[in-house]
Order: C-alpha cells, then structure tokens, then sequence
C-alpha cells in the first residue's frame, strides 16, 4: 500500500505518555506509541516526531508554583527532552533508527536542532524527534510542532490526541455531537473550536500546513491515517 504522504510531524502531548497514571511515563504507552510509528516508516514514511512536557511539567502556572513564567517555561522544555529520551529508546527497542535534536544545546545526550541535518537524517530514514520545543519561553510544543513541520517541508502535522477528531460541540457534554471529516482554517476560527492554541493554528494557516486531528491512542489508527483513510478530522 502506498501511503498518502511522505513526510509527516506527528505531534504527541506529554500527558499522553501516562496512560494511566497522573504522572510521569507508561512503558506500555511508549512501546504502543514506538510500535505504531515503526508501522508507518515501514511503508517508507519519512517521521518527524515533536513532543510535549505535560507529563512531567508545565510552566505556565507561576501563581501555583511561585517560579516566574520564563523560568518554568524552560523547565518544561527540558520535560520535553526528557519524553524524547524515553520514546527514542522506545522506538530503538523495536529497531528504528532515530535522532535527537534539541533547541536547547545539550550535546551529551542530543544534537542541536539543525534543520539541514534534520532533514538528511529524514532523507535517510531515520526518525527524527526534536526536543525542548521551539528554544524559547512563551511558546507550547504545539507551536514547536507547526515551525518544525514547516521548516521541513511536512506534507501534513499530525496531531494525535484521546479524540478521534474535532467534533461539532463537546461530544463527552453532547452525544449528539458529530465529527467533522474535514474543516477549514476559516471555520475553525469562526466556530471558536479548539484544535491547537493560536499560534501554533495560524502559523499552519499562514504556510498552508494541513492538520489533522486524530486519537493516537487506537492502535493501527495512525497508518489509516497516513494512509488516506478517513479517520480523525482534517484541517485545511
Ligand atoms: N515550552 C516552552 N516553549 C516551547 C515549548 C514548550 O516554553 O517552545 C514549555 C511550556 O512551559 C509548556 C511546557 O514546555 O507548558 C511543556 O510543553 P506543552 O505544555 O506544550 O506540552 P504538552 O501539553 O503537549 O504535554
């Protein structure tokens, strides 16, 4: 079967990598996730991976915590790379080959993010994860997820949740609600839905980056997507 694109981001949230728990990191949630990925670079998927920190921290609550914004902020990208990590192991568990590149210089343990190399290692079949967000506070993973897409010339951003997709209202308060297949950047704005915050939204907007929203936690569901099926709601 010939997948319908080539090069694709897929943007995890750290508070996927729970599963269960309401901390921190579920092996089996990681084996899952490296399974499936692995599923979709076997049918020659070139995968880049950005992923969240939600799990571990989140800086935007100076109030609770009493660390200035900045500070967390940069706290949370370093939960970033810490998730990278795990899933990098994950995914060299079931014989992928990866690479780590962070926005944040820590030449230990990831390549600084060079968006050229990038590239090549995407060229060679390796997955690339890139870490620590886009570098900067103020920003969501989201955002980092839209740039690097961009900057890589992604067919498309997958964004996997625990929804299969954007719904009409909120389907858990309206059973009544139904999913749309497809949508457009205009009418998710004008409809005040939520698919990404707006940064992140219009940075796709803007370079016509298409989005889809699908539940990553399905197994097999992100090889229906990348192969065209109708799963999850596009965005374009
Ligand atoms: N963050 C940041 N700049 C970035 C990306 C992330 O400052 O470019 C910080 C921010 O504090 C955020 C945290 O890292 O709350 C974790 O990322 P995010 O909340 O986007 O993770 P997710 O919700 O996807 O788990």
């Amino acid at each position: 079967m010939l997948p319908k694109y080539n090069r694709i981001l897929l943007k995890l949230s750290g508070e996927s990598l729970m599963g269960e728990r309401n901390y921190g990191l579920d092996p089996q949630m990681l084996s899952q996730y490296a399974n499936d990925i692995k599923a979709i670079t076997d049918l020659g998927v070139q995968v880049a991976i950005v992923i969240g920190g939600g799990n571990i921290y989140r800086g935007m609550n100076e109030a609770e915590t009493g660390i200035e914004r900045a500070q967390g902020d940069y706290m949370g990208m370093l939960a970033t790379v810490i998730n990278g990590m795990a899933l990098q192991a994950a995914l060299e568990q079931v014989g992928v080959k990866t690479r780590l590149q962070s926005a944040i210089k820590m030449e230990q343990i990831a390549e600084p993010y060079i968006r050229r190399r990038a590239i090549r290692h995407l060229e060679k079949g390796r997955v690339v994860i890139f870490g620590a967000g886009t570098g900067n506070p103020y920003f969501t993973t989201d955002t980092a997820g839209s740039l690097r897409a961009i900057e890589i010339n992604a067919n498309v951003i997958l964004k996997g949740t625990r929804v299969d997709g954007i719904y009409t209202e909120d389907p858990e308060k309206n059973p009544d609600a139904t999913r749309y297949e497809t949508i457009s950047f205009a009418e998710v704005i004008g409809r005040g839905l939520k698919v990404m915050d707006m940064t992140a939204f219009t940075l796709c907007q803007e370079n016509n980056l298409p989005i889809i929203v699908f539940d990553m936690n399905k197994v097999g569901n992100l090889t229906d997507v990348v192969s065209g099926k109708n799963v999850g709601t596009l965005v374009k």
